[in-house]
């Protein structure tokens, strides 16, 4: 082996030392609160489906692959479901007739 081989060797032993770089590395919760009120801390990494009860009904919510969604809902206007899945900082599901709030949030 020359010099510039074991150099070579050296950069690719250091290079798989090196763990993948994970860009989305922080972690995503999203809060459900009800009236106002947080009943729920949810993390968007996990998988699950669980059911919020509300006083004017209740919302079944699913969390995956990093985001959350209203599967269903009693509530008359259904907005909560059509709004579809959120993942984003910021971002927020409302069911008004439920007074139900999803939001994502940092950590
Ligand atoms: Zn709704």
């Amino acid at each position: 082996m020359t010099r510039n081989d074991l150099i070579l060797v050296a950069v690719l032993i250091i290079f798989s030392l090196v763990p993948p770089m994970n860009f989305d590395s922080k972690k995503k919760i999203a809060v459900v609160k009800v009236g106002g009120e947080i009943v729920r801390e949810l993390d968007l990494s996990e998988k699950k489906i669980f059911t919020v009860e509300a006083s004017g009904g209740k919302n079944i919510l699913e969390v995956k692959g990093g985001a959350v969604r209203v599967v269903e809902a009693d509530c008359p206007d259904k907005i909560c479901v059509r709004r579809g899945a959120i993942k984003n900082l910021g971002e927020t599901i409302a069911c008004v007739p439920h007074k139900i709030l999803i939001e994502v949030v940092g950590e």
